[in-house]
């Protein structure tokens, strides 16, 4: 028997001398030796316990070796269960309650503020620190470099990724090998990743994005991996010439614009830039055009769902809209509230069914049944529009909808007026507790560098666009907006900051 993902995943490396993952200042590795390490990982993941179905909870600092950690879970028949390197000692305590690993993985820096946790569901505690070294790798070398993958099938766990939920309890999404492989396989055909691509990795691996649209693919495709330990946009820019792919999150385009080494003739080489997890700006699209010849290929996904629309490779890139549904991926609109379909044209929210689609939450089962229609949709909690062609536009959250006297209004279309005026670099609009009209309209304001636009001038461009309940009843500027590590805005965070009127004094 086969192991469903993992076979499909190694198939480009095994036994291959070619290097796989180069890396900054240190010699490339081979497909063959990487493989060799994931194979020697496994061995440790037997010996500490991990049986088929075990949880492996990882919360490490992004190394070549937590890949092949990735990896080696998948050969020994685990699940993989990557975690924020942010999150406290009390978070992980939720998720290690929750998800009951057989072993979990820290920083050694962490090791002693973790113990208890791990005692307290009798899970054993490695470590794996920033430059590779831990108790995880202290005697790899003796263990054999080869491991008999454990038999997986479609429908079996690979991986539980918890949501980063700024809304109650965060959820485990239980991903299968096929819901990964399926999706994998789709944006490898999409974006026409080959062997001959050199994708520059600089996102966090513990999120759907960097571990897997990233890495999947690349290995999928038997793609190289210039793997980097963070955003660094300088080095970034110097990367372009030696490489044909960029994944980024829309930060990532935003400073490296800032970057003056960014040029046309620097970006040459380039094959394809792609963007996603948030928003990406018409504007930045635009500049980042203009600036590169390059139009940035946006996509859209989520954890629970894998990738669910994306702009083509060949066709036209839309800015401001994430693309058609994958190949395999149905997609919908519907009624927040009643279901019932969204007549053409109009806002709804965004339902999705396919291979990708999750297998459902963590022992949540009464969750799962909630977001899930009877016909096997799910709801996303995003809201959109599907325009001409077919392209897809992101309204935003459901729950970031403003209710204001009863009327529904859209932050996205007040925050595309703003950040037109003269002097605004970006907005960010969200409603706060009012007495009269149950959520009143808040604008948080970034300044371009040394611009003071006048909240007079910003009033007046919405007035001149906008219906008057959807005009802000303030403006704050700020120096930036609050972002998670995937550069989404918090705008729960901002709700927090601003929920009370500040003294006009
Ligand atoms: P996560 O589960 O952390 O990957 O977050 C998924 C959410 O990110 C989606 O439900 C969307 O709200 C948002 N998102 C992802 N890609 C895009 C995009 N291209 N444009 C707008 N929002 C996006």
């Amino acid at each position: 028997m086969t192991n469903h993902l993992h076979d499909a995943l190694v198939a480009t490396i095994d036994g291959r001398q070619t290097p796989f993952l180069l890396r900054p200042g240190a010699p490339d590795l081979s497909g063959a030796d990487f493989l060799a390490m994931a194979a020697r990982f496994a061995h440790v993941l037997v010996g500490h316990g991990v049986t088929p179905g075990a949880r492996v909870v990882v919360q490490a600092p992004k190394t070549v070796e937590m890949v092949a950690l990735y990896l080696a879970v998948l050969k020994a028949g685990g699940v993989f269960l990557p975690l924020n390197t942010a999150y406290t000692r009390e978070e992980v305590g939720y998720f290690v309650a929750d998800a009951e690993p057989a072993l979990i993985v820290c920083d050694p820096g962490r090791a002693a503020e973790m113990a208890g946790l791990a005692a307290d569901v009798g899970a054993a505690l490695v470590t794996l620190g920033a430059d590779g070294a831990g108790s995880l790798t202290a005697d790899l070398a003796r263990r054999p470099a080869a491991f008999d993958t454990v038999p997986r099938g479609p429908d079996d766990l690979a991986a539980l990724l918890y949501t980063s939920g700024t809304t109650g309890r965060s959820k485990g999404a239980m991903m299968s090998h096929d819901n990964l492989l399926s999706n994998a396989r789709a944006l490898v055909d999409l974006w026409q990743i080959t062997a001959d691509d050199i994708l520059i990795h600089a996102l966090p691996i513990f999120h759907t994005h960097g571990l897997f649209v990233a890495l999947n693919t690349a290995l999928l495709a038997g793609a190289r991996v210039r793997f980097m330990p963070a955003f660094d946009a300088a080095a970034i820019v110097e990367a372009l010439p030696v490489s044909t792919l960029l994944m980024g999150v829309p930060t990532f385009y935003t400073r490296l614009l800032a970057e003056p080494g960014l040029s046309r003739a620097q970006a040459a080489r380039m094959r394809l830039f792609i963007s996603g997890s948030a928003p990406l700006l018409p504007e930045t699209h635009a500049a980042f055009a203009a600036r590169t010849g390059h139009r940035i290929l946006e996509r859209y996904g989520m954890t629970e769902t894998n990738m669910i629309t994306s702009n083509p490779c060949d066709g036209e890139r839309r800015a401001g809209t994430v693309g058609l549904p994958l190949p395999g991926v149905e997609i919908r609109l519907a009624d927040p509230r009643t279901g019932a379909p969204t007549p053409q044209g109009e806002i709804g929210m965004i339902e999705v069914r396919g291979p990708n689609v999750f297998k459902g939450y963590w022992r949540m089962p009464e969750r799962t049944a909630a977001e899930m229609r009877p016909d096997g949709f799910f709801v996303t909690g995003d809201l959109g529009q599907i325009g001409a062609g077919g392209y897809l536009s992101i309204v935003g959250r459901a729950r970031d909808l403003i209710i204001t006297g009863g009327l529904n209004v859209y932050p996205r279309e007040i925050e595309e007026v703003l950040n037109r005026v003269e002097g605004v670099a970006e907005s960010a609009v969200f409603g706060v507790p009012d007495a009269d009209f149950g959520e009143a309209i808040v604008a948080a304001i970034v300044p371009d560098a040394g611009a003071r636009p006048d909240p007079g001038a910003l009033a007046a461009a919405v007035a001149a666009r906008l219906a008057r309940f959807k005009h802000p009843r303030r403006y704050e500027i700020v120096e930036a907006l609050p972002r998670n590590a995937m550069g989404k805005v918090q705008k729960a965070v901002l709700r927090e900051m601003f929920a009370a009127p500040r003294d006009a004094g």
